[in-house]
């Protein structure tokens, strides 16, 4: 049987036009991502319209020419492989639902790439995605300085690129030593999987070798067991069904449970997997598991089960660090709209604005402002309407993250860094 390689989502970032669809187009290309019979349908197109020879950019060209058209092909997948790894490349920030799926888990990345175009250097977006990633929990970061070949191959102005950048980096918290600054052109192809003998001065990885360096994530199985519910079923013969994945620590066979808010108690009688019953569930297992002293009717999706001894913590209030990400005017105390935690989406009051924070190092610039803008940073104390399981960020990371969302865009992010808990019994 062949062994499947580790998977790693990939969130690609950056300021716009720096290159981002470029290198992902360059990188499917390289690793041989892009199917036999699509660059087969290119050459000839390309040798139709008198172009002799079939280029990177042609491909690129019109990959962009059928998006416009709205015409989907295999490579909107986005799927490549290298020697240790699949990726998948996850939607980038700016993307509508992005920071949405981010939080939520349904595209939550393992790795970021941040791309920075060398003429221009660090510019608004490039600090807001470093932030973001940051407040995400992506750990792992390389950085590609792209349109090397429109600053000459210097390296004095790949230097001052990575500069800037470190600076930024140790500010939100990543420590700039650890991580591959590599100077590179999408368009040409230097640096992405051949060292290039444009860039002569520079002896570090290629793309490809740093994303191979990869370190697989940890499961977070020490943590206390949490799995929010997606989903609950009644199955005749077998009982209540409730299906989710588990985010942190291990659920097992025999297991005393709680579901919060709903305050209910059982015991996991079993466990199943892809059809196959399992003693034992660990972190990114979607699993459906049948619990004894449960109704159909007593959890829905959003609710939290975790260890009858440790359950999930529901908040009456919580202190959250946000960053207003795209509000059309200010938000003020009173502002109510969804927060998105893990599969939970309740209406939550911004009940007091306690300090706003510079975006950059986290200093408090203004102590109880009297309203927030896109792009500020703050602490907030929230409120929610109904009863909900938020987790502190600190102790539990994946469940201590939200999306705000309102109108259909996502407003703000953030994470819980306080909880006024609720006596739930
Ligand atoms: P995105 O908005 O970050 O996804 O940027 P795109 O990939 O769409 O690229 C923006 C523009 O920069 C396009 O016109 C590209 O052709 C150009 N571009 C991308 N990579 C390079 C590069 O390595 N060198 C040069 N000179 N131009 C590039």
């Amino acid at each position: 049987m062949a062994v499947e390689k580790p998977h790693m989502n990939l969130a690609v970032i950056g300021h716009i036009d720096h290159g981002k669809s470029t290198t992902v187009g360059r990188l499917l290309f390289e690793t041989g991502a892009v199917p036999p019979h699509i660059i087969e349908t290119y050459r000839k197109e390309a040798e139709a319209k008198g172009k002799g020879s079939f280029e990177f950019a042609w491909v690129m060209d019109s990959l962009k020419e059928e998006r416009e058209r709205g015409i989907t092909i295999d490579i909107a997948h986005k799927r490549f492989d290298t020697d240790k790894f699949y990726f998948t490349v996850v939607d980038c920030p700016g993307h509508r639902d992005f920071v949405k799926n981010m939080i939520t888990g349904a595209s939550q990345a393992d790795a970021a790439l941040l791309i920075v175009a060398a003429p221009d250097g660090v510019m608004e977006q490039t600090k807001e995605h470093v932030f973001l990633s940051r407040t995400l929990g992506i750990n792992q970061l390389i950085i590609g300085i792209n349109k090397m070949d429109a600053v000459k191959y210097d390296e004095k102005r790949f230097n001052e690129v990575k500069e800037q950048l470190s600076q930024l980096l140790k500010i939100v918290g990543y420590k700039p030593d650890s991580i591959s600054f590599i100077p590179i052109s999408s368009f040409v192809g230097d640096n992405i999987s051949k060292p290039s003998a444009n860039t002569p001065w520079y002896k570090g990885p290629t793309v490809l070798d740093a994303l191979n360096a990869l370190k697989e994530p940890e499961k977070p199985t020490t943590l206390p067991m949490r799995l929010p519910i997606q989903d609950v079923y009644s199955i005749s013969g077998i009982g209540t069904v409730p299906v989710g994945r588990v985010e942190t620590g291990i659920m097992k066979k025999g297991m005393k449970v709680s579901f919060m808010p709903a305050n209910k108690e059982g015991e996991v009688k079993s466990i199943e997997m892809h059809h196959e019953e399992i003693p034992q569930a660990l972190p990114g297992d979607n699993v459906g598991f049948n619990v004894r002293g449960i109704g159909k009717g007593d959890i829905r999706r959003g609710d939290v089960c975790g260890p009858a001894d440790v359950p999930p913590t529901v908040a009456d209030e919580f202190i959250a660090q946000v960053v207003v990400l795209h509000h059309p005017s200010a938000l003020t105390v009173g502002y109510t709209p969804v927060f998105h935690c893990h599969t939970a989406q309740v209406a939550c009051t911004f009940v007091e604005l306690q300090k706003k924070l510079d975006p950059r190092t986290g200093q408090v610039k203004e102590e109880n402002p009297t309203f927030l803008k896109t792009g500020d940073a703050a602490i907030v104390k929230i409120k929610p309407t109904q009863a909900m399981v938020i987790e502190k960020v600190k102790v539990i990371p994946q469940l201590g993250r939200f999306a705000v969302r309102d109108m259909g865009s996502t407003i703000a992010a953030g994470v819980c860094i306080d909880i006024t808990p609720k006596q739930m019994r």
